[in-house]
């Protein structure tokens, strides 16, 4: 203000400056009746149900720093009823704080029993689980220790409350403050997507829930209509599935033997940056070990980059020319369950949020799901061990017959949350080309810590079925790769469909028989470890490996078949005209 007022003083225009003058004097007044502590005070509090579990969140690093940020944005919002009712202060703050104090206990409450944030799938998980697992789900989350975690967060609420004061100033600068903050924090943001970029009411209008929903109360009230919306969405999907007819004359080769099926399925892994496929890091030494027991195919690729698009062809008829028989046939899961297995689905991926949506609908194709994922952001720091246990659950059950999908989160970004840090193996440029920046250096490392950490589960997995020493079958691949600065001139990092390279495509493929599988069933699988294969068409290869028999089976399809025939790879999105093409590997 003063430097203000000695530009002014310097002015030559006598008339302009007694003008600006006159002006700058009013400000001053009205901003003088503002009591700024008095707003620094009340954001403070308003702020504190929101931020408290978000700080907690960035001080354990374990998430992206955009809730934070957004909690302080719409945190903003709640200091407008107070501006424009000064005389009411205590009273609105004091209903506010009640709203938000009753949902942030949610919150804290699970940030300190699961170390995340609260999310849509937790409602998932206690509105559809059946009663008794809901039971045991909130039981687990209320704890003796609990109670002193609230009353201390309740005790500070409260002393916070009693310092908010009125903001006082003059009505109209305080309806000025108002606007200025709905503006800036709902107003521009969607003015831009609604106006400037034209985008459709439905869009804007969700982008700006996913820009309150870090914030108090928004959080539950939000989360709650999302996860009503896709699980309408949802249901609509399962009846459409529901509905389709049966595959026509499905038998199974030695159907009367037990049998324990494992499909694991990877995310984000590129094969060529395991040891167990040459590279010259030691990134897959537990599968390296058991190599012997493996039947290591060299040459698979996904059909799309994205884990969605990929697994809507990968586990049902669809493919990159018949993208729509993903709705329209069975799919893998449906084959399994009219084939008389008990199915079960342990994921370590999101539950249901929009884009998961169409996985979550496959996973309730199933008998039993385990949802071991419930974070809000998919770049939270959540490990794969997450799937041990349920998996171990799974092996006890008696059925005859069992079919269990694993999908796990892999090595998707953000590559340093998906490891322990006793699998930080790979701290510096050592075994790497010369030509990357410190930046690449340490995405490749985080990457290839993942990979080895992948290693560590994807063959724990198989130690765990071998030791049952059952009649079992293990398929473990990765849902697409990831290109981590492979491809020249080594500046991509993650995956694109629109600039494809082969790094984003390829994935590990292996089969693991048990030696009570290969007594009745032998399969030589080493003579085809060198067939290029689209995970397109999986589902033919999954049935060939099984002894599945039905009229849709198509031999040509089957990797593991003497009459597969040699396909080009496509990739790319089908739904774009021109868009398809063959991969080079
Ligand atoms: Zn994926």
């Amino acid at each position: 203000m003063a430097n203000m007022l000695k530009s002014v003083s310097m002015c030559y225009d006598f008339r302009l400056c007694s003008k600006y003058q006159k002006y700058q004097m009013k400000i001053k007044k009205y901003a003088a009746d503002i009591n700024l502590t008095a707003l620094g005070t009340a954001y403070l509090f308003f702020f504190y149900f929101s931020g408290i579990t978000h700080l907690l969140l960035q001080l354990t690093n374990t998430t992206i720093f955009f809730g934070l940020r957004q909690a302080a944005y719409m945190s903003l919002l709640w200091l407008i009823p107070i501006l424009m009712f000064p005389n009411r202060t205590k009273i609105i703050s004091g209903l506010i704080g009640l709203i938000l104090w009753i949902t942030s206990l949610i919150s804290i409450g699970y940030f300190c029993i699961y170390q995340q944030e609260f999310s849509q799938s937790v409602l998932f998980i206690i509105f559809e689980s059946n009663p008794a697992e809901s039971q045991e789900f909130i039981a687990q989350y209320f704890k003796w220790w609990m109670a002193p975690v609230f009353l201390s967060h309740t005790l500070i609420a409260y002393l916070l409350w009693r310092c908010v004061k009125p903001i006082n100033g003059a009505k109209s600068l305080r309806v000025a403050l108002s606007l200025i903050i709905f503006t800036l924090a709902i107003g521009l943001p969607t003015f831009k997507d609604y106006i400037l970029k034209d985008r459709p009411l439905d869009f804007t209008l969700e982008k700006l829930q996913k820009r309150m929903e870090p914030a108090q109360p928004w959080q539950l009230v939000i989360g709650y209509m999302q996860y009503q919306k896709q699980l309408t969405n949802m249901h609509a999907l399962l009846e459409k599935n529901n509905s389709l007819p049966p595959l026509s004359g499905l038998k199974q080769k030695d159907g009367d033997l037990p049998s324990t099926l494992l499909l694991v399925i990877g995310e984000s892994t590129n094969r060529n940056h395991m040891s167990l496929y040459g590279y010259n890091r030691e990134t897959s030494p537990n599968l390296k070990k058991i190599e012997g027991d493996l039947a290591v195919f060299k040459k698979v690729v996904s059909p799309r980059p994205y884990t969605i698009e990929a697994l809507e062809q990968v586990l049902t008829f669809a493919d990159q020319e018949n993208p729509d028989l993903v709705m329209t046939k069975p799919s893998l899961m449906n084959m399994m369950k009219q084939a008389g297995y008990k199915t079960y689905w342990i994921t370590n991926q999101q539950t249901l949020t929009k884009r998961n949506t169409m996985l979550t609908t496959f996973s309730k194709q199933m008998d039993i799901q385990k949802y071991m994922n419930n974070s809000r952001a998919q770049n939270s720091r959540e490990y794969d061990e997450n799937v041990f246990e349920p998996l171990e659950e799974a092996l006890k059950d008696n059925a005859k017959h069992k079919f269990i999908v694993i999908h796990l989160l892999g090595t998707h970004m953000k590559y340093d949350y998906r490891y322990p840090p006793e699998f930080e193996k790979f701290k510096d440029a050592k075994d790497l080309p010369s030509h990357f920046t410190e930046i690449q250096i340490s995405a490749i490392n985080n990457y290839d810590n993942a990979v080895l950490y992948n290693d560590f589960v994807v063959s724990k997995l198989i130690t765990t079925i071998k030791d049952k020493n059952e009649r079992s079958l293990m398929v473990y691949f990765s849902d697409h790769g990831e290109d981590v600065y492979d491809t020249p001139p080594h500046n991509m990092l993650g995956r694109n469909e629109g600039k494809p390279t082969a790094a984003m495509y390829t994935v590990p493929f292996i089969v693991w028989q048990s030696e009570k599988w290969q007594e009745s069933r032998r399969l030589d699988l080493s003579k085809f470890l060198n067939r290029p294969y689209s995970t397109s068409h999986f589902i033919h290869t999954w049935a060939d490996l099984v002894g599945f028999e039905f009229s849709e089976f198509d031999s040509s399809k089957s990797l593991i078949n003497e009459a597969f025939k040699e396909k080009p790879l496509l990739v790319g999105d089908p739904k774009v005209k021109g868009q398809l093409k063959a991969l080079e590997q």
